[in-house]
């Protein structure tokens, strides 16, 4: 997936990002433990251009672990609103392609072809450079899932290009059925390598169904909810909200509150100490790597490759902003609630 903003403002703390649009709003809630962060909708571009529910970045919060971008989108018509985009670079980030449902065909210029399919962990890692295209092939009629950005740590942000498929079992907890991606989580570890310690996991309560999940305390969490209503803790999540859970916690309830089944991701990681700087698909560390790796793409350097068997043009790279790209890091720490 691209970022694909006709013009992607830069994204600092403090500011209003993606170009003026209103960003996420941070929902009060009883428990000062559990943040909620609404999602703002955003065009992905393309052809056919698909809206997606963006809860990262935003304005209140940057990273959860090394997590640093969060989209949801569907259940769209496939025929309507599939995904379609064009071959677009990525540099110091990995992305992590998960549906519920459809089939997207993934093209890279590693020179892996893959159908990404539901259940399945499609992690593509872009840290020097890499370029893809994502196109659903139109064989499922219904288009949904996430996809999501892992920022590389600076000892390994210039990683090689890299591809990996995994395709988790289904643990049953409780009422809870549980596909850890990566990392571990009720009993189950992805044999997945990452460069900071992550997890990822999609979770399916059934109707009042009621997980406690032990954590890593050293973690902070961020629980994204794809449909039905999900208590975290004390905190009701309604679809598209991401409910951010921080560090020190080690259970994590989660309730289905809702008459159908729930779905949600979970995401967690230890805080990432390090400021970023995002700007369209690249993560880098200051205004002038952004910059090189803009006119690299456009040079058609080999740093990116190319994404053989793509019907069709690249994406060019969007104008640069007049004004420096500045690193953006989360807000100051809070101290967890004592009790909850
Ligand atoms: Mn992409």
């Amino acid at each position: 997936m691209s970022n694909v903003e006709t013009e992607p403002a830069e994204l600092r703390c403090g500011a209003t990002v993606d170009g003026g649009r209103p960003a996420g709003k941070t929902r009060p809630t009883a428990l000062p433990g559990v943040e909620v962060l609404t999602a703002r909708e955003v065009p992905l571009g393309g052809p056919r251009a698909m809206l997606v529910r963006r809860t990262l970045p935003q304005r209140s919060r940057t990273l959860i672990g090394a997590w640093c971008f969060a989209d949801h989108y569907g259940p769209n018509d496939t025929a309507t609103g599939g995904m379609s985009v064009p071959p677009h670079p990525h540099t110091g980030l990995q992305t992590v392609s998960w549906l519920f449902s459809g089939e997207i065909e993934h093209r890279d210029s590693l020179g892996s072809h893959a159908l990404i399919r539901p259940g399945e962990l499609n992690l593509m890692t872009g840290g020097h450079g890499i370029a893809h295209s994502e196109v659903s092939t139109g064989r499922v009629p219904v288009t949904h899932g996430v996809q999501l950005w892992v920022a590389l740590p600076d000892a390994h942000r210039a990683a090689a290009r890299n591809f990996e498929h995994y395709v988790p079992a289904a643990v049953r907890l409780d009422g809870a059925e549980i596909r850890v991606f990566l990392g571990s989580l009720a009993g189950d570890t992805s044999p997945v390598h990452t460069f900071t310690p992550l997890l990822g996991a999609e979770i399916i309560l059934g109707p009042g169904a009621t997980v406690e999940l032990g954590v890593d305390a050293s973690f902070e969490h961020g629980l994204l909810v794809d449909s039905g209503d999900v208590r975290v803790i004390d905190t009701l999540l309604r679809p598209a909200e991401l409910g951010y859970v921080p560090d020190g916690t080690e259970v994590l309830a989660l309730t289905n509150e809702s008459d159908g089944a729930a779905r949600a991701i979970l995401l967690g990681g230890p805080p990432f100490g390090e400021e970023i700087v995002m700007w369209w698909n690249f993560v880098g560390r200051s205004h002038e790597e952004i910059a090189r790796a803009r006119e690299d793409w456009e040079a058609s350097s080999d740093r990116f490759g190319v994404v053989q068997g793509y019907p069709g043009n690249r994406l060019p790279a969007p104008a640069l902003p007049n004004a420096t790209i500045l690193p953006r890091s989360n807000p100051p720490r809070r101290r967890p609630a004592p009790e909850r």
